[in-house]
């Protein structure tokens, strides 16, 4: 196995930009720059926004900057069974439970909590106020098409760990970061690991196709940073191995406005055509 796999993991909702560029490339260049792996990852588990034409576009795209992946892109949805098998675990382990809990039901719960204190917010929106906690045995049968949360208590427990931790690489420079156990309860809370409109989640899948995929070296934007420590805590769950993790920069345009998904204007496929050539676009996000 190659001491270094790294991954660009686009999700096909929208045409690349230039910050999606900027990460491809600096994996790519990481990796070719000691010998080690690139790997591409197609992230449509959620078939609601995901589209092949986006994903055709995004293998086009990639090809025009000169980025080369060393073997077949890993698509989600053809991982469903490996995602199910995960959530079938957590849950004879008892970790999971179903919440139906619409976004307006959590706001109001965790806006009506003791006089003085703000609603807490997470990698993933509002922290949880666990209405659903205890509503469902958990030696029920596995819940079908519903919403399955971490019972995030119950998960630290399963893995008696005092802190979380992770090395992060910048400038060649390895940090370990960490987080104690009892801030995984504030700061994270019961986060959904299964959706109710699609099997999965974001969280699982990152987790268990990292792992599947061999990857040493995972490279992608601090926007993602703060949800790490739930991946820490997922992969010591199930048995996994945790990667080494470097956290870019974001692109910013000329107001230091992170772009946007939605931001066309800065699509790869504008500047394309309007004649710009890849070395511009290396130029451009400062590579
Ligand atoms: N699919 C995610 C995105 O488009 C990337 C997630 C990751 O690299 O872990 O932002
Ligand atoms: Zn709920």
């Amino acid at each position: 196995m190659a001491d270094f796999i790294t991954r660009f993991a686009p999700s096909p909702t929208g045409p690349l930009h230039l910050g999606h560029a900027y990460s491809a490339l600096l994996a790519h260049d990481m990796a070719r720059a000691v010998g080690g792996k690139f790997l591409l990852r197609i992230e449509d588990i959620d078939s609601t926004r995901s589209r092949t034409s986006w994903e055709e576009q995004i293998y086009d795209d990639l090809t025009w900057l000169g980025i080369t992946w060393d073997d077949t892109p890993v698509r989600q949805s053809d991982r469903l069974l490996e995602y199910k098998q995960a959530l079938h675990t957590l849950w004879d382990r008892g970790l999971l439970y179903p919440c139906t809990c619409t976004r307006r039901d959590i706001a109001a719960a965790a806006s009506a909590p003791q006089e003085g204190t703000e609603p807490a917010y997470g990698p993933d929106g509002l922290i949880y106020p666990g209405t659903c906690r205890t509503k469902t045995d958990s030696r029920a049968a596995f819940p079908e098409h519903q919403a399955l949360r971490l019972d995030i208590r119950k998960a630290l427990d399963a893995v008696d760990q005092s802190e979380f931790c992770y090395t992060e690489q910048s400038s060649g420079i390895d940090k370990t970061l960490c987080i104690p156990a009892q801030d995984m309860v504030k700061d994270v809370g019961d986060i959904v690991l299964s959706r109710r409109d699609f099997l999965g989640s974001y969280h699982l899948s990152v987790v268990l196709d990292d792992a599947s995929q061999g990857i040493t070296h995972v490279v992608r934007g601090k926007d993602i940073q703060p949800a790490t420590h739930i991946h820490i805590l997922l992969q010591s769950l199930l048995g996994l191995t945790t990667p080494t993790y470097h956290h870019h920069r974001l692109i910013r345009d000329e107001n230091g406005k992170r772009l946007a998904k939605r931001d066309d204007a800065r699509a790869i496929a504008t500047y394309r055509a309007e004649g710009k050539t890849p070395g511009d676009i290396r130029h451009m996000v400062g590579l």
